[in-house]
């Protein structure tokens, strides 16, 4: 069975491993020392590294990793990299054949303008586009960009594992309460939230069907959320069509969450 595994780095990174039968496959190793404390910890020989996106905490162990393995690189074809790599793009599938896994790759910009995801097996590695009951800034996309690049990932199968790559959990469900006193769904998962944290465990990973209940970002079509929304940033809404007010709605609270 592939197995998943959360490492943690830096203040509040997940570098996720997945491994089968002594190989391993690491996604957005921002640094190299913990994965191969892992590595060694669980004697499993590094065969590929899978980037979604450009920042440093996500890159940083990269290109020690993959010359102290001899490990292949993926990373986003509309992004620059200095390291050696296979560069992968919409609907290019990762064959990972080492742990049994293909992956396809999504193109989602947003947090960054070459942004991917990968995608498989019920599985999805989608860096800091999707957080739980959250989503990332947006440094180099627009609303609009970051709104479809969420729209496709709600669209999977609910029981998809969503593998995000920051511990923001607690803050972001904060955030969602403030905008959804009423969610009854949402009140439930921060006492669960709460309790894993309070264990020092991972609030990762989570499930689209679970994001779809809990996730304001996912949300935005939602009466309560729009409302909410409306309240705080009323010149921004000034919608003509249901797609204007679930873009309009996705900006304002962006925005919000900014400085919450
Ligand atoms: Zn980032
Ligand atoms: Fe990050």
């Amino acid at each position: 069975m592939l197995d998943v595994h959360a490492i943690p780095a830096f203040q509040d990174n997940y570098l996720w491993l997945l491994h089968l039968a002594g190989h391993a496959v690491v996604v957005d190793p921002g640094d190299a020392a913990p994965v191969n404390a892992a590595l060694q910890a669980m004697q499993l020989k590094l065969t590929a590294i899978l980037v979604t996106h450009h920042h440093a905490d996500h890159i940083g162990g990269v290109a020690q990793l993959a010359d102290q393995h001899a490990a292949r690189v993926y990373a986003p074809a509309r992004e620059h990299y200095t390291f050696a790599h296979a560069a992968v793009r919409e609907g290019t599938q990762v064959r990972l054949p080492e742990i049994g896994l293909d992956l396809q790759v999504m193109e989602l910009p947003g947090h960054t303008l070459g942004h991917v995801a990968y995608y498989g097996a019920n599985m999805l590695f989608c860096g800091d586009t999707l957080f739980s009951a959250g989503c990332g800034r947006l440094f180099e996309g627009t609303p609009a960009q970051m709104l479809n690049s969420l729209q496709r990932l709600a669209a999977l199968p609910a029981e998809t594992v969503v593998y995000c790559t920051h511990e923001y959990t607690e803050h972001n469900l904060r955030f969602a309460r403030s905008l959804e006193p009423d969610n009854a769904a949402l009140e439930r998962h921060q006492q669960d939230v709460a309790s894993l944290r309070l264990l020092g465990l991972p609030s990762l990973p989570s499930s689209i069907g679970l994001e779809l209940a809990i996730n304001p970002f996912l949300r935005c079509d939602q009466p309560a959320i729009q409302n909410a929304a409306a309240a705080v940033a009323l010149p921004a809404i000034a919608p003509q069509q249901p797609a204007d007010t679930v873009l309009a709605t996705f900006t304002a609270i962006r925005a919000l969450r900014n400085r919450y």
